[in-house]
């Protein structure tokens, strides 16, 4: 393993995810993100919103460093986790406390609820009895997952897969989770006890997130800070509140056009697409 090239200055205030000027390429040649910077203060919830296709899940991948697996490769810029370069810490960010929760709830459909759990714990060295403690910890945020520890996780209902990925995601003892659309796919009420828990974790043990969500509305409803991404690049950031009173924000991922979601392709204001990459 190569040794990790440390920041200059780790000052307490430093956030613990900084993503400076990224660019990404695919295959050598498809370059999908543009530039992209984004920060994540220690202990923050922050929204990564965009629509299908604008590049959020790219950027986790980036910040994992998952995206050799994929034929991609960071061609541009820096990324640090807690002071320290990413790139340079090859498998080792897990156990630096940085974690990244995929898309789609990939729990390991034939193992059960707690089997799932457990394998989160793989990177960990402090034993038997502290992972049990940490189980303990995670029921405690997830009773439903106390009440299923048993069941098969694929015969499970797709929230509770979600909460099992964050429940294994929990288990490496994370100080960030980076948590790829957690809303897709669940009914609303489920999507916001998801959210509630996401809050306390990080309110109660510091977890730090970066979500990345098509759900604006109700990303930005617990983040204090959001970023949204179009084609790979960041056209707009600021505080959650600021950016869900936003009269562009409204329109193009708030706004509600009949019963369908106003997306930003709908939109032919012209003057107002300016002003908004302006
Ligand atoms: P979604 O909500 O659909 O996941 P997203 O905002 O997360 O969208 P990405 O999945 O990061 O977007 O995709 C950004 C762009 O990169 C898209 O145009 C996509 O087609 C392209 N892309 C993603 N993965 C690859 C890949 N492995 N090879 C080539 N292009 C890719």
């Amino acid at each position: 393993m190569s040794t990790p090239k440390v920041a200059p200055a780790t000052e307490a205030a430093a956030p613990v995810l900084s993503v400076n000027n990224i660019e990404v390429v695919y295959d050598h040649v498809i370059l999908v993100l543009k530039g992209v910077s984004l920060e994540v203060p220690r202990g923050g919830i922050v929204a990564l919103l965009g629509a299908n296709g604008a590049g959020k899940t790219t950027t986790l991948k980036a910040i994992s460093n998952l995206l050799h697996a994929e034929r991609g490769e960071v061609t541009k810029g820096s990324i640090l986790f807690d002071g320290i370069e990413v790139q340079s810490m090859s498998n080792d960010l897990v156990r630096r406390g940085c974690i990244q929760v995929m898309e789609g709830r990939r729990a390991f459909p034939h193992l059960t609820i707690e089997e799932n759990l457990l394998t989160g714990a793989f990177t960990r060295k402090d034993g038997k009895s502290a992972i049990t403690q940490d189980l303990e910890r995670v029921y405690a945020y997830f009773p439903r997952l106390r009440e299923r520890r048993g069941s098969t996780a694929g015969y499970t209902s797709g929230g509770e897969q979600q909460m099992c990925v964050i429940g294994r995601a929990l288990m490496s003892c994370p100080k960030m989770i980076l948590l790829d659309e957690p809303s897709m796919g669940l009914a609303p009420q489920i999507v916001q006890e998801i959210f509630e828990i996401v809050k306390d974790l990080n309110v109660k043990e510091g977890v730090s997130f970066l979500l990345a969500e098509q759900n604006t509305n109700m990303a930005l409803k617990y983040a204090s800070h959001g970023y949204i991404l179009e084609n790979g690049r960041v056209v707009m950031d600021g505080e959650a509140r600021a950016l869900a009173a936003n009269e562009d924000v409204k329109e193009f991922y708030l706004g509600v056009a009949g019963d369908r979601r106003k997306s930003f392709r709908d939109v032919k204001h012209y003057k107002r697409r300016k002003r908004w990459l302006g």
